[in-house]
């Protein structure tokens, strides 16, 4: 195979296995294939350290996708390469400017996109339209194209992984594209109240004030988390009022109806009803269909329409669940050099729906292993009783995995980690839960982790 197009196919499936801030860290444009031959790859990094980082946490893992796509085992390499420390724009600050106008606009938009807090997948283009959120879907539209002139507030409601928080976040991107003018700021109703509790212990409420007061469009994701909690409601009830007396456009999300939120003062939910409702039902097989089709395109990858029919029938959950399983389904045959086919994709769903991931040997000692490869951490350093973070994370992953891959008593894991209180095994497995449900980084991390149990 040609040595380009084999790191090409490589970064795309490291795309896929890693968690996005991973392969962006360390991956993109910060890696480069230097040599190969005689069955030696060498790859290269822009430092001492980042070599040295890529060398021992992805190193094995590099080794089987390239092999595995080359179809010869081969061994990995790593070296320093100065090319890649600058970018490539401003290596020959002589060359005319011309092809550098689009540049600084291009950049400026990501800066805009990442000042809203928004995620760049998710928008119009990559939403696909059908029965379940048709309405939701035209009056997304219709706020983007004239922002507080349609439908303000902007409710929308649904289920888990029906797509709120992609199709609240597609009017947040249509909207920087289109009226340049214009700030938005995408949060969580979660997020809203840690920053103003901060703000209010900091005796910075006046920032906290001007900051949301003073955007164009704010995007509030799953606002029913404000329920029962006074003061947030408070401070939420003059936001928005500020907001919409001041025509700017609010768009919110929610599990439920404001009428079935519970602990709702009134005068809050009948601002939520004040514009717009509308809701995403869950989507049936047809469409969980066309959702995985459109991102088997975007990731330029080729499932026969069995296996997409396949999935569409028996990942019914939801569609993150759905999307989970292909990712899983891609990552696990390009790494055990399988064909993508109904045989694998029925492992990747089986009735132990992460199976793929945690063959049945997995013992407890693989698992601390691999995680304290993982982070390069010692076992006897996760089994002592020292507490600084580069230890205690590592080390509550254990428990939680121990816990939700193997189904241990907490007070065996507790033995297993060196004879802790079990009290502790129950705090560090629910703390990793709650990031993990909040697809916090270290959800990004475990998936990795579970990759690697794979090879092992
Ligand atoms: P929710 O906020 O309702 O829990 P998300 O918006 O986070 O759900 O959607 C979960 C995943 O499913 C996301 O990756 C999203 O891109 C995808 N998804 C949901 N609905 C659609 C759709 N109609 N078209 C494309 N992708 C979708
Ligand atoms: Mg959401």
């Amino acid at each position: 195979m040609d040595p380009q197009k084999l790191w090409q196919q490589t970064l795309r499936q490291l795309e896929l296995s890693l968690s996005k801030p991973t392969f962006q860290t360390w991956f993109k444009d910060k890696t480069s294939l230097v040599n190969l031959s005689e069955g030696i790859v060498e790859i290269g990094c822009p430092k001492t350290y980042s070599k040295e980082f890529v060398e021992n946490r992805y190193g094995r893992l590099l080794k089987q996708i390239m092999s595995n796509l080359s179809g010869e085992r081969l061994e990995v390499r790593f070296v320093v390469d100065p090319f890649l420390e600058k970018p490539k724009a401003s290596q020959s600050p002589l060359e005319p400017t011309l092809f550098q106008t689009s540049e600084p606009t291009l950049e400026a938009q990501d800066k805009r996109i990442s000042l809203a807090n928004l995620n760049s997948k998710y928008t119009f283009e990559s939403f696909v339209v059908g029965n379940n959120n048709r309405l939701a879907h035209a009056v997304a539209v219709s706020v983007a194209k004239s922002p507080a002139k349609s439908y303000n507030p902007f409710f929308l409601y649904g289920g888990v992984g029906v797509g709120k928080t992609h199709l609240m976040q597609a009017i947040g991107h249509e909207i920087l594209k289109t009226h340049p003018k214009l700030s938005v700021l995408y949060c969580t109703g979660e997020a809203f109240t840690n920053e103003m509790i901060a703000a209010i212990q900091t005796k910075r409420t006046q920032g906290f004030r001007s900051k949301f007061r003073g955007i164009d469009v704010l995007l509030i994701d799953d606002i029913s988390f404000i329920a029962g909690r006074d003061t947030t409601q408070e401070e939420f009830f003059h936001t928005f009022n500020d907001l919409h007396s001041g025509g700017k456009q609010i768009v919110m999300t929610s599990d439920r109806p404001p009428k079935d939120i519970a602990k709702l003062e009134m005068r809050v939910r009948s601002r939520f009803e004040w514009g717009m409702l509308a809701d995403i039902q869950p989507p049936d097989t047809d469409m969980r269909e066309a959702i995985l089709l459109s991102k088997c395109k975007q990731q330029n990858l080729n499932l026969s329409s069995e296996v997409l029919h396949f999935l569409a029938e028996n990942v019914t959950s939801s569609i993150r669940d759905l999307e989970g399983s292909l990712t899983r389904l891609v990552t696990t045959a390009t790494m055990l050099g399988k064909p993508l086919d109904l045989n694998l994709a029925r492992q990747a769903v089986g009735p132990s729906s992460s199976s793929i991931n945690t063959p049945k040997r997995l013992a407890p000692k693989e698992i601390i292993e691999t995680v304290c490869d993982y982070y390069s951490v010692k076992i006897t350093d996760i089994k002592s009783h020292r507490r600084n973070a580069e230890i205690a994370r590592p080390r509550q992953v254990i428990m939680y995995l121990l816990r939700t891959e193997l189904g241990l008593q907490f007070m065996s894991i507790a033995k297993l980690l060196g004879g802790r209180d079990h009290t502790t095994i129950i705090h560090g497995v629910e703390r990793i839960k709650k990031e993990v449900d909040n697809s916090g980084l270290v959800s990004g991390q475990i998936g990795e982790i579970k990759t690697l149990f794979n090879l092992n």
